[in-house]
């Protein structure tokens, strides 16, 4: 009941916030439109001076309009996710040069993979994008330069540490993303999964980075967790749960016997 209430609560914000956008579209249809009117007036008049700069407008609040749409269209699309058996370490030694082109040579980038690390069940293509985008915010958060370490884990989640991490309990691994930026004050850190919440400036934020990470962890069966101290730095963790398939299999008597006693 509890978790039902958090996420009517959380579809409310997107309601909201979604009201918000549709403002937003509004008032660039609004400038649009008075655009368009201003020039066919002048056009009728036969006095072109200002069109050019009436077009210059209406193009301009249709490009945001479009950006617009783009971000909503793009948080509204059901991720639908195919997870499969993953080696969460191949998958970060496969993304590693693609992270250090993005974060640039002002930040530092090294992996600590722990060896005996489990399978995890995950969407592989989705925990890349993730990867990615903590390595994005990561970056953000130190201007000036700065380490991102990658880190892997297996965890075991008792029934306590369960219902304190609001997940079930069982076998995960985990994917950490720390850095040595700016961290977050605990009201930031309280707010990031709301989509559209953001710190950085108008056009460099969409505030859908983590909203989407969290919607993707939750829907694999797993959580994020935040750690961050002012002045310090973040470490955001990816818990996914454990693949078994593999096991089983192993396990399982061989088919052709089977068979063959059918
Ligand atoms: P965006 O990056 O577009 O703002 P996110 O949902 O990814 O959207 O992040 C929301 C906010 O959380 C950011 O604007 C920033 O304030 C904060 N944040 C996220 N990651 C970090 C980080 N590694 N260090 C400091 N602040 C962060």
């Amino acid at each position: 009941a509890e978790e039902q209430l958090r996420q009517s609560q959380k579809m409310e914000a997107v309601g909201q916030l979604t009201g918000g956008l549709a403002h937003d579209f509004n008032n660039l249809l609004a400038g649009i439109s008075g655009s368009l009117e201003l020039m066919g007036t002048r056009i009728v008049q036969g006095r072109f001076s200002d069109v050019d700069r009436y077009m210059v407008t209406a193009q301009g609040a249709t490009r945001r309009a479009a950006a617009l749409t783009h971000r909503l269209l793009a948080f509204s699309r059901r991720q639908t996710l195919a997870p499969k058996g993953t080696d969460v370490n191949a998958l970060v030694d496969g993304m590693l040069d693609m992270v250090r082109r993005t974060v640039g040579p002002a930040v530092h980038v090294e992996t600590v993979g722990l060896p005996d690390l489990w399978p995890a069940l995950v969407d592989p293509s989705q925990l890349e994008n993730a990867l990615l985008n903590l390595c994005i915010n990561a970056r953000d958060a130190m201007p000036d330069g700065g380490r991102i370490v990658i880190e892997t884990a297996n965890r075991r989640i008792d029934h306590q540490a369960a219902r304190r991490q609001d997940m079930p309990a069982g076998e995960y691994l985990s994917l950490s993303v720390s850095d040595t930026g700016t961290g977050m004050p605990p009201e930031v850190v309280a707010k990031v999964f709301e989509p559209f919440f953001t710190t950085k400036p108008l056009g460099q934020g969409t505030g859908l980075g983590l909203s989407m990470i969290y919607g993707f962890a939750k829907q694999s069966g797993g959580q994020v967790r935040i750690h961050s101290e002012e002045g310090r730095g973040t470490t955001v963790s990816i818990y996914l749960p454990r693949h078994r398939g593999q096991a089983e299999r192993d396990e399982a008597p061989p088919q052709v016997g089977l068979l063959s006693v059918a």
